[in-house]
Order: structure tokens, then sequence, then C-alpha cells
């Protein structure tokens, strides 16, 4: 319990592979940060392309393996359509459809200079070739992006920031508004074909699921600033952050799911026990 609300939490994994040491990480440190409050389980499903049923069902059986137990029902992206159309709607003020590929930023990003070209959380910064043209104009190809600076002037703010529970506890973490165009810039607010992106339904589900604590790796760090903007935005609680470290490999590698040698099936064929994985783990 935290000022008498009770602590909630959630682990939510992409079903695009089996789960691997550093999934099974994730989600004890989420349990164990819910303690006697509520654990909660979201399927993290916008992408088809890439999701799988089979692969749900096996990371429920290998989460239930681990011991844990989650607080039903569980939440799924893909049933969640309307609330991320919803949203979207609340955002158009601050939205313009892009029609620009990949290979377009490239070029219009690689244009005044060689050299590694500047991404952040949300991938290449975009140049703003498709700023400013009305939402009536989106295609069916086109995705929706965030005018950043256009959200930052409603909001009349200079920076955004958050806290870490971990990271540098009880120091804010900032950055202002040129540090925010600059690094982070357009992001997508709703993917090509699939209604939202990852950074919208994110946002949408923990007010959904009323997450108290938000729970994951430090890899996503950098995007919780565009989710406290679009929280702002949205009119949205923000939660407490807690981003814990990664698994790596013996050579320092992060764990990706196609790391199957990691995955946690493995460990059960080759006869570890529950308890050999939260050992592992360091728990
Ligand atoms: N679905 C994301 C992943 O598999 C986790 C997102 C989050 O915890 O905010 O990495």
């Amino acid at each position: 319990m935290a000022g008498g609300t009770i602590i909630r939490t959630r682990f939510a994994p992409s079903p695009t592979g089996l789960l691997h040491l550093g999934h099974a990480y994730a989600a004890l440190v989420a349990a164990r940060e819910a303690d006697t409050g509520q654990f909660l389980l979201r399927i993290e499903d916008i992408d088809r392309d890439r999701c799988r049923p089979e692969y749900e069902a096996a990371i429920q059986d290998d989460l239930v393996w681990l011991g844990l137990d989650w607080q039903q029902p569980i939440m799924r992206q893909s049933d969640r359509m309307e609330a991320y159309r919803a949203a979207l709607k609340q955002l158009a003020p601050f939205s313009y459809p892009c029609r620009c590929r990949r290979g377009d930023i490239r070029v219009a990003l690689a244009a005044p200079q060689e050299g590694a070209l500047p991404a952040g959380p949300d991938g290449l910064i975009y140049p703003g070739t498709c700023r400013g043209r009305p939402l009536s104009d989106a295609g069916p190809g086109d995705v929706i992006r965030l005018d950043a600076e256009r959200a930052f002037a409603a909001l009349t703010l200079d920076r955004i920031g958050f806290r870490d529970q971990a990271i540098m506890p009880g120091h804010d973490h900032i950055l202002t508004r040129e540090q925010f165009l600059d690094g982070i810039g357009d992001v997508i607010l709703s993917r090509r074909g699939m209604g939202t992106s990852y950074h919208l339904a994110v946002v949408v589900d923990d007010t959904a699921q009323k997450v108290t604590t938000v729970t994951r790796g430090k890899d996503l760090f950098d995007s919780t600033y565009i989710h406290v903007l679009l929280q702002k935005l949205l009119k949205l609680p923000t939660p407490r952050y807690h981003h814990h470290r990664l698994i790596r490999d013996d050579s320092g590698k992060r764990l990706a799911k196609r790391d199957d040698a990691r995955a946690i099936r493995h460990y059960r064929d080759d006869g570890a026990t529950p308890q050999d994985i939260h050992r592992m783990l360091g728990f």
C-alpha cells in the first residue's frame, strides 16, 4: 500500500515469441512490486503480423509454471481498438497524417550531412515533411504523427519529466522542449494498418487498468518522456515508474525473443525447476 492506494502493476508481453529469461525477470519484478496489491497481465498484440495465439498460450503457461498468478481479466490490446480510436480523436488537434516511408525519411535526414542518422526512442527523428497536412487528407497507407511542437505549445510547457523509483530516486528526469523536439520528435500515434502505436496504447491501457506503478526494462526509459507527454495531452494520470535492469547473455548482449536458447521452455525441458529460474534471476 502507498498513501492508502492499492499498488497495481502489470506485465505486458507481446506474444511474438517464447518467454525468455528477460521477460521472466520483468514479470517477477512486476509481481514483487505489487506485493500485497494486484498484479495484472496485458497482452500487447497490436502487431497482428507478428503476434501468435500459440505464443500467448505458451507465455501464460510459463508464467504459471514460474508461480505467478494475476488478476482477471487479462487485457488484450487487440480488443481495445475503440479506446485507441477515441484517444486518437482527442489528440486530433496535435496530429497529422504522414505518408513518408522509412526510405523517404532517411533521404530527407541524410541530405544536409553524411554520418549516422539522428534517432530516438521512436526511431529516426522525423524531419517534418508532412507536418501541417490536415487529418482529412489521411490516406489508408498513412501513419498518424504527433506534432510535438504544437503539443508543447498547447500545454504551455517548456519541459517534461518524471521520477523513477530505481534510477536516481527522488530526482526528476527532465527533458526540455528543445531536447524532446531534437531527440524524440514527432512520434507515431497510429502505425500503418494498426490503428494505434505502442506509445498510445500503453498510455491508454495503463490508465484503463489503473496501474499505479509501471515496471519495465531500462530500454524503455526514454519512451517514458513520450508517455508523460501523451498523458498530459489526454488528461490522464501519470503512474509511478520503475525501470529495471536488463538481463544480458554472457557476451553482454540483451536477450531478444529470438534467443531461443534462453527461452524458459528450454530450461524446463532440460529439467530446471521454477526455483532454479528464480535463483538465476536473483530472486
Ligand atoms: N510490450 C512491451 C515489450 O514486450 C512492454 C511494454 C511496457 O512494459 O511498457 O517489451
